[in-house]
């Protein structure tokens, strides 16, 4: 059985942000109900119980992860409204996003439903930042290695500087593979204005609960078991030619 921490802790905040109250920059309170929060930590206790029970497989993780998803999704619909976040708003496409092997699965699966010229644009946007990573990760004494979150962490400040977007970002600045986007682009509401989010600017304040805490753990934990694989690496790094 993977141990996760106890996400419920009552000692624990509820939300985590880097201000005082739930409010945005726009000056409203941002409502937050608990009963929406207790309800998701239910579900997120049930999937950690189903983690090992039944058939360890590659389909079993997908099933789950898909079901942490649809709980993260519901808190993010709630909150929404009060976040600066808006569809083409895209600085957060810029940054390096840390996966797991689960959230990659199903990131493929969405690839190989794409059109072809998608598919094709797809992988020219890949292998172009993972030349760029392979780049940034060998100047960090020692290289980096991008499977750790030290390796992550070390190459991600080298890696904003570089304004990429993600190989899965339109030219309209929408998500191409919303649907199956991984965890963090699924929970990163943000608070502050926007322009907080480019890079050079900021940081911004971001709206944490440990509903999404949990969610993140349970990733992890559902690749371990799943999957067999434990690593985290940026979304581009998972499809490497020689990977
Ligand atoms: S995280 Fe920042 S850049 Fe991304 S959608 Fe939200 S406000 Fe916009
Ligand atoms: S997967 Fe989608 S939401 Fe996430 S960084 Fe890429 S384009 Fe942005």
């Amino acid at each position: 059985m993977t141990e996760l921490p106890d996400f419920n802790d009552p000692s624990l905040p509820t939300i985590v942000v880097g201000h005082p109250a739930i409010v945005n920059f726009r000056g409203e309170e941002v409502p937050v109900p608990p009963l929406l929060l207790e309800e998701a930590m239910k579900e997120l206790d049930r999937l950690e119980n189903e983690l090992d029970r039944g058939e360890i497989s590659s389909e079993t993780g997908k099933r789950l992860l898909r079901q942490v998803y649809d709980v993260v999704d519901r808190v993010g619909e709630v909150v929404s409204p009060g976040m600066s976040c808006h569809s083409g708003c895209s600085a957060c496409c810029r940054v390096m996003v840390a996966t797991t092997a689960s959230e990659a699965a199903l990131i493929d699966e969405r690839m190989k439903r794409g059109r072809e010229e998608e598919r094709l644009v797809w992988k020219q946007g890949i292998e172009n930042r993972n030349a760029l990573l392979e780049s940034l990760s060998s100047r960090t004494i020692p290289p980096s290695d991008l499977t750790t979150f030290k390796g992550l962490v070390d190459t991600c400040e080298m890696y904003e500087h570089e304004n990429q977007p993600c190989p899965f970002l339109g030219a309209d600045r929408l998500c191409q593979i919303y649907e199956e986007r991984p965890l963090l682009c699924r929970i990163c509401w943000v608070l502050t204005d926007p322009a907080d989010c480019l890079p050079g600017e900021g940081p911004p304040v971001k709206f944490r609960t440990r509903v999404f805490e949990k969610a993140h753990a349970l990733c992890g934990a559902i690749s371990a078991t799943h999957f067999g694989d434990d690593r985290v690496s940026p979304i581009p790094y998972w499809f490497r030619s020689d990977g």
